[in-house]
C-alpha cells in the first residue's frame, strides 16, 4: 500500500504532466517521450516482461522497451499503459536515481494485477494519474452519461472512459473505484476462480460471500457463466445483496436494488462482475 502523503505528490507530478501534454482528455504519450528524449522501442521479446526502463551508462540516457509480443501494441489500452507505467519509473525521482546509481535493479514489469512491490505498485498509480487526471475523469464520468442518454450508471460509463482516455477496462476500473462518481464493487475472476476485487471506499464493508482464490458464488452472474458453458451475460441483472456479501442483518443498505453486469477478456481469459446500487 502506497502511503497517503506519497500518493497525493505521485498524482500531482503526474497531472502536471497530463495537463501540459493531452489533447482533451488524452493523454500524448508520444510526446512525452519526444520532449524528455527517451526512445521507445516496441520490439519482440517473448513473454519476458511488459514494459521495461533501462538506463544506458555508456550513452548517459534511458531506452524504455516495450514488449508486443504481450498485446502491447503502440497506442493499444495495453500499450499506453504500460508506457505511462514506465513513465512512472522514469519521471520519480527515487526510481530515476535508483536506476540510474544501480541503487535499483532494472526489472520487468508486467501489467498483471497480482501483488506487487511498492515500486510497481508507485509505478502503476503514476500511469493511471496520468492516462486518467482527476477533474478531467471524473468531468467525463457525468458527460458521458448526458452525452449518451445513458441517465443510469452502468458498465457503459467504465467502458466509456476507458475509450475516451483510452486506458484498459481494468486501469479504468481501478481509477473510477478510487475517484469515480458512483460507489461500486468489482470482482475479477478467472475459470471459476474470484482472484482480486476492486472496492469504492463508500461501497459498505461487508463480509463477502466468497474468498479470494476461491470459486465465485454461484447464483452471481459469473457464476452462472462459468457454470454453464460459458454463456456470456452482457446485460444488467438485478440481484440481491446476499448473491455476493453476507451484510449485517440491521443494515438498511442492504435492501438497495443491487446490479451486476459483466465484462470478459477474451484475450486474457478474466470475468469482471461489476456490482452497484442505483
Ligand atoms: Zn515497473
Amino acid at each position: 500500500m502506497i502511503p497517503l502523503n506519497r500518493k497525493t505528490q505521485i498524482s500531482k507530478l503526474a497531472e502536471f504532466i497530463a495537463d501540459e501534454f493531452s489533447e482533451r482528455n488524452l493523454t500524448l504519450l508520444n510526446e512525452i517521450a519526444k520532449f524528455e528524449d527517451v526512445p521507445v522501442h516496441y520490439d519482440n521479446y517473448e513473454d519476458a516482461f511488459d514494459g521495461m526502463l533501462l538506463y544506458d551508462t555508456d550513452s548517459n540516457d534511458f531506452h524504455i522497451h516495450i514488449n508486443v509480443d504481450n498485446g502491447n501494441r503502440q497506442n493499444s489500452n495495453r500499450g499506453r499503459f504500460t508506457l505511462a507505467h514506465e513513465f512512472g519509473h522514469f519521471f520519480l525521482d527515487e526510481h530515476r536515481l535508483g536506476l540510474k546509481y544501480g541503487l535499483l535493479e532494472p526489472h520487468a514489469s508486467f501489467h498483471n494485477i497480482n501483488q506487487k512491490s511498492l515500486i510497481e505498485e508507485e509505478a502503476d498509480y503514476f500511469a493511471s494519474c496520468l492516462l486518467m487526471p482527476k477533474d478531467k475523469f471524473r468531468n467525463y464520468s457525468t458527460e458521458y452519461r448526458r452525452q449518451t442518454g445513458n441517465r443510469k450508471f452502468s458498465f457503459d460509463t467504465i467502458l466509456g472512459l476507458s475509450e475516451s482516455f483510452q486506458s484498459s477496462v481494468l486501469s479504468t476500473l481501478i481509477r473510477f473505484g478510487e475517484i469515480g462518481t458512483h460507489e461500486i464493487f468489482a470482482i475479477i475472476s478467472k475459470d471459476n476462480i474470484a482472484k482480486w476485487f476492486v472496492k469504492s471506499t463508500d461501497f459498505p464493508n461487508w463480509k463477502f460471500k466468497f474468498k479470494i482464490g476461491d470459486v465465485v458464488p454461484k447464483t452471481s452472474v459469473a457464476g452462472e457463466y462459468f457454470t454453464t458453458e460459458n454463456k456470456k451475460y452482457t446485460g444488467i441483472e438485478s440481484l440481491s445483496t446476499d448473491d455476493w456479501f453476507n451484510p449485517p442483518p440491521d443494515d438498511n443498505r442492504a435492501n438497495r436494488q443491487m446490479y451486476e453486469q459483466c465484462s470478459y477478456s477474451d484475450s486474457y481469459g478474466y470475468v469482471i462482475s461489476l456490482l452497484w446500487f442505483d
